[in-house]
């Protein structure tokens, strides 16, 4: 497992596209290494199978150009953050000590993007003890940084907003990919699933005076070294 810079943690494959896709192409494009780590294989759904979210997945990572990937093979539907969960999430945090962790939202109804939340804030501060029976050494991610990928027409107000303009239709294309959950039986008249996720995206962009955004929110205050790159 190689040592990340920055690990996404989503409870289905899609969760962390929809959310972080666009940041994760601009941390690429500057040469970061991220991985996500999907926490449960997202099935059943109503027009994929194991094999087919395994397709897609594969085709919005290589989009996404990460530098790992991996599932923890919790259960869709029924994710728990209990302690057999945190004890797997939190070895795997030693495994590839990511300076900062991408954790959903914690407000939402689903379940399962409930229970991940939860689950990643317990497994970031088990992943630092000593006398334990995890794997590898110690280690605490500096940051955990919440994304929206959000089952509830609601709208918090971010701590910030990354402009990823630039990186916008990659982030569309990774998102495509996922056939089965995003354009399968789904209405083709305007406005799409798609659409909408484009249209949310530019009023991110808008909100900071650039053309797409993804916003982020953050439990502790963000620091920044200068306010050169305020827009
Ligand atoms: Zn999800």
């Amino acid at each position: 497992m190689p040592d990340l810079d920055y690990l996404v943690i989503a409870p289905h494959p899609d969760d962390a596209e929809l959310g972080v896709g666009g940041t994760i192409l601009l941390l690429k494009a500057q040469g970061a290494r991220v991985g996500i780590l999907d926490l449960t294989d997202g099935e059943p759904t109503p027009h994929g199978s194991p094999e087919i979210r395994r397709r897609e997945t594969d085709a919005a990572t290589a989009i996404l150009g990460l530098d790992w990937r991996g599932i923890l093979g919790l259960p869709n539907r029924s994710l728990v953050a209990d302690l057999a969960a945190r004890h797997r999430l939190a070895g795997v945090l030693r495994e590839l000590r990511p300076r900062v962790l991408f954790a959903p939202y914690w407000e939402d109804a689903h379940p399962d993007h409930v229970a991940a939340s939860d689950l990643v804030d317990a497994a970031r501060f088990w992943a630092k003890l000593t006398k334990s029976d995890l794997p590898g050494q110690p280690h605490y991610p500096e940051r955990i940084i919440y994304y929206f990928s959000v089952h509830l027409r609601i709208q918090p107000l971010p701590s910030f907003v990354l402009d990823v303009t630039v990186h916008q239709e990659a982030k569309m294309r990774a998102i495509a990919c996922y056939h089965s959950q995003f354009i399968a039986g789904r209405p083709t008249t305007p406005p799409t699933l798609l659409d909408d996720l484009r249209d949310r995206a530019r009023y991110w962009g808008w909100a900071i005076g650039a053309g797409f955004g993804e916003p982020f929110l953050t439990r502790e205050v963000v620091g920044l070294r200068n306010l050169r790159d305020l827009l």
